[in-house]
Parts: structure tokens; sequence; C-alpha cells
């Protein structure tokens, strides 16, 4: 995971009143200095070596969700400078012929990252397609290793959610040593490698998820509430422990997040707005460990 972090945008408060009307956190303006960031890198690397950095991206069949998200990373890894080399595999294709595939793309000198859209299908083997991605590929945070060294808090690429979010934390100078961060969500993309970055920064961790008992008590008690439940509006205003920073990491049909917005900014100190807070940070995330995995592949010091 890379540890550069872009000042807050410009309209960002360094500090947050503890009760009222809280602060929004603004992931767009932070995503788009993240990928200025990762643009002015791509092309310092790009006028060393005659060649930008390259995100191979992996699309099994044609789920109208997945082409966009593709389409959408495609879109701008070209706006930074990034190469991005589309590998559109049928539907029908085989656990044997993706891991086949997606080998050599770790084995191609001239990819830095891989990018396997999921879901495949369910009669893909999906963890055996991922660990067929190179560690020093996988700029997704997808597999094994990646996930083992976000946990032993050693050098790798994190899950870019997460890593986005924990991005955000830092923009806006929340101190995390002591304080008990509350992740409701355990999936292994999101909820469970955020509670990870969150204790690696010195949080008290609590995971919840749908068979938590008493799920409010939970959410009173964070000082940092990670939503990533999947579920519109989830949890309200009235849950939230007053001067509490929220990160709602859903999106949910209508444009929504898990946390009901208008009440729990009444509660908060920060919180992310959804669309425009978590969101775009992903995307982000995933241009900058593109870069960096380019920058370390070809033995080049950061821009
Ligand atoms: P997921 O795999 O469906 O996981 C949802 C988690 O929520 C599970 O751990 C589940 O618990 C828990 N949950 C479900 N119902 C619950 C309940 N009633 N009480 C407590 N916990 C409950 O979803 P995901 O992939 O992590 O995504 C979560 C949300 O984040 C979605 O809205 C998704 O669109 C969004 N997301 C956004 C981005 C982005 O780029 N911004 C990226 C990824 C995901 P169990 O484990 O017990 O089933």
């Amino acid at each position: 995971m890379t540890d550069t972090t872009p000042a807050a945008p410009a309209s960002a408060a360094r500090q947050a009143p503890a009760t009222g009307t809280a602060r929004l956190m603004d992931g767009t303006g932070l995503a788009r200095a993240l990928v200025a960031e990762a643009a002015a890198k791509a092309a310092d690397i790009t006028a060393r070596t005659g060649a930008a950095p390259c995100l191979a991206t992996v699309l099994v069949g044609e789920d109208p969700a997945s082409v966009t998200y593709v389409k959408m990373k495609r879109n701008r890894c070209a706006k930074a400078g990034v190469e991005s080399r589309h590998v559109a595999l049928p539907a029908s294709v085989g656990t044997a012929e993706l891991v086949e595939t997606v080998g050599a793309l770790s084995e191609d000198p001239s990819v830095h990252g891989i990018l396997l859209q999921h879901p495949m299908g369910h009669h893909i083997d999906e963890r055996a397609a991922f660990e067929a991605i190179a560690p020093a590929k996988d700029v997704d945070g997808v597999t094994m290793h990646s996930f083992a060294a976000m946990g032993f808090g050693l050098p790798g690429f994190a899950s870019c959610t997460p890593g986005g979010i924990m991005r955000l934390l830092d923009a806006y100078d929340v101190d995390l040593a002591g304080k008990h961060a509350v992740v409701v969500g355990r999936s292994a993309i999101l909820g469970k490698p955020a509670g990870m970055l969150l204790l690696g920064r010195d949080a008290t961790v609590t995971y919840c998820h749908s068979r938590t008992k008493d799920l409010a008590a939970h959410v009173r008690d964070a000082d940092v509430l990670i939503a990533a439940v999947g579920r519109a509006r989830f949890i309200q205003g009235a849950d939230i422990k007053p001067g509490a920073v929220v990160i709602d990491a859903g999106y949910n049909e209508g444009n929504v997040g898990d946390v009901d917005f208008e009440s729990a900014r009444e509660r908060a100190s920060l919180i992310t707005p959804v669309p425009g807070g978590v969101g775009p940070m992903t995307i982000a995330v995933l241009l900058s460990q593109t870069v960096e995995a380019a920058t370390r592949q070809l033995g080049l010091q950061a821009a």
C-alpha cells in the first residue's frame, strides 16, 4: 500500500466541531488530488522508460454492472496517462483457462497491475483465479498475499476501498489511536480489511455483521463508524455517538448510502456524503497503486 496521502482538498475543515452539523469529507476532491499525483508519476515513468504504466483489466462475461465498472476504470486510466489492456473472456470460460490468462499477464513485464473484475460466475473458482495474480501486480488487493501483508502491516497493496477510507481519515487528520472503531460489515473486500487497517493504526476495532446482537448498542459506542453493509439508510442518526466520524462506504439503489445522511450529520463531527465520499476514492487508489506497482517493478524512484 502506498503511504502518499495528498493534502485534504481546500474545502476540507481541519478541525471539526464535537457536535452539531458535521463537516463533509470531500472524497471527490481528495480522489482528484490522488489521481493528479498518480498522473504526474505516470508521466514521469513514461518519459523515463518510453512506456506508460499498464493496468490489465480482465472481464468474464457481460454483466452490465461489471462492464460499466471496468469501462469507468479504463477511462480513468486513460485520463491519468495509464495504459489499460483489456481482456474480455466469455461467460463460459472455465477456471483453468482463466487462471492461465491471468498467469500470463502476471508473467508479462509490460503489465504492471492486474484487475480481475468480479463476480465472475458461479462455475468459476474465484479464489484460484485471484491467486494467479502475482502479488507485485495485485493493485486491487485481492490475493491472500496482499491480505496477509495488510494484516501484518507489511508493504503490499491494500484493497482499494479500505485503502481509500484510510486516506480520507488521514486527509482529515482523524487520530485513530485508542479510538473505538466500529465496522458494520465483514466482506473480504471491504469490511474485514477496513477493520484490519484501522487496527494497524491503533484503533480498538469492533466488527459487526448480520449475526451481531444489539447492533445499535455497538454503533452508539463508535468514535469512528464504518458502514459497509449494502442496505439503504440502515444506520440512523439517533444511533450515532455525538461527535463521531462517520464513513459511509455503502452505495445502494437511488444513490444512497448505508447511513441516513440527514439525521447522521446532525450528530457526527465528520461524515462522508454519498455520492462523493468513499466512492470516488476506490478508483483513485487503484490508479495510485498501479503507478506505484510500475514504479517498483521498473526499479524507479518515485517521481
Ligand atoms: P457484502 O459482501 O454483501 O457484505 C455486506 C456485509 O454486511 C456482510 O458482512 C453482512 O454480514 C453485513 N450485513 C448484512 N446485513 C446486515 C445486518 N442486518 N446487520 C449487520 N450487518 C449486516 O457487501 P460489500 O461488498 O462489502 O459492500 C457493502 C456496501 O459497500 C454495498 O453498498 C456496496 O455497494 C458498497 N461498496 C462500495 C464500494 C465503493 O467503491 N465505494 C466498494 C465496495 C462496496 P454477514 O457477513 O453476516 O452476511
